[in-house]
C-alpha cells in the first residue's frame, strides 16, 4: 500500500499518517520530521534546510528529492509507505513518479485533506510540541495534564519556530502557490480521494477509513 497525504500545513497530515501507518503496518515517511531531525543533529542537510524552514519556504527540490530517493532505498519502505509532506511541488511529484516507476511500485491513493485557512491557522498557531519526544499538543484542543509539560516523557513543550503567526501565513501562501497544482496533477491520474481536513482527529480518521473501503480495503 503506497499512499500520499496532501493538504495545507495544519490539515492533520502528520497525525493521520501516524495512525494509518500503525493500522496498516506501513512506514510513515515525513520529510518535515526528517528535516527537523537533521536540524537538531546539525548535519549538512539540516544546516542547508534551516534557513528555508525558519522562513516557511520550501527546501529546494533537489535536496528533498535526493532525501526521498535515499529513504526509498531503505528496505522498510521497499513496498509500502504513507508519505506525509512530500511531494509539495509538481517537480517533486514528477520525480516521485519516476522513482516509483523504476521500482515498479505505483502509488495506490492520494488522500487530499481539504482544509480551510481559518482551521489551519488556529491549529498551527496553538500547536505545541514536546522538545524531547515530538508529541503534538494544542493550547485549547489537546492540552497536556500539566501546563507546558509532555504527558508522555515530561519533556518541555515548545512552539515550533515556523508555527509563529507571520511564518504560518507564508507557509499557507507557499502551499497555495506551489502545492495546490498537485490536486489537479493527481486528479488527472485518477488517484485523488478528497475529504474535509476541518474534521476533528477521530472524525477525519473515520472519513479516511470510508475512502479506503471504497477501494475495497478495510482498516481494523
Ligand atoms: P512540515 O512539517 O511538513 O510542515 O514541514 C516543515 C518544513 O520543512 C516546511 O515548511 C519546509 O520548509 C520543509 N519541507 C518539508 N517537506 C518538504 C518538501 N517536500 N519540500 C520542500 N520543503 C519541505
Amino acid at each position: 500500500m503506497r499512499i500520499v497525504l496532501l493538504g495545507p500545513p495544519g490539515a492533520g497530515k502528520g497525525t493521520q499518517a501516524k495512525v494509518l501507518s500503525e493500522r496498516l503496518k506501513v512506514r510513515h515517511i515525513s520529510t518535515g520530521d526528517m528535516l527537523r531531525e537533521a536540524v537538531k543533529d546539525q548535519t549538512e542537510l539540516g544546516i542547508r534546510a534551516l534557513t528555508y524552514m525558519k522562513a516557511g519556504e520550501l527546501v529546494p527540490d533537489d535536496i528533498i528529492i535526493a532525501l526521498i530517493d535515499d529513504t526509498l532505498r531503505d528496505t522498510d519502505c521497499s513496498q509500502s509507505f504513507v508519505l506525509d509532506g512530500f511531494p509539495r511541488t509538481e517537480r517533486q511529484a514528477q520525480a516521485l513518479d519516476k522513482l516509483l516507476t523504476v521500482r515498479k511500485m505505483p502509488l495506490d491513493m492520494v488522500l487530499y485533506l481539504n482544509t480551510s485557512p481559518e482551521v489551519s491557522v488556529t491549529r498551527l498557531s496553538g500547536r505545541r510540541v514536546c522538545a524531547n519526544c515530538g508529541i503534538n499538543y494544542h493550547i485549547t484542543n489537546m492540552q497536556p495534564k500539566i501546563d507546558g509539560i509532555c504527558d508522555s516523557c515530561q519533556g518541555s513543550l515548545i512552539q515550533r519556530p515556523d508555527d509563529k503567526k507571520e511564518t504560518i501565513l507564508n507557509r499557507l501562501d507557499v502551499y497555495i502557490q506551489q502545492t495546490t497544482p498537485l490536486i489537479d496533477y493527481y486528479q488527472r491520474r485518477g488517484l485523488l480521494k478528497e475529504c474535509s481536513g476541518d474534521l476533528d482527529v477521530e472524525a477525519l480518521f473515520e472519513a479516511l477509513k470510508s475512502l479506503f473501503e471504497e477501494k475495497g480495503l478495510l482498516i481494523a
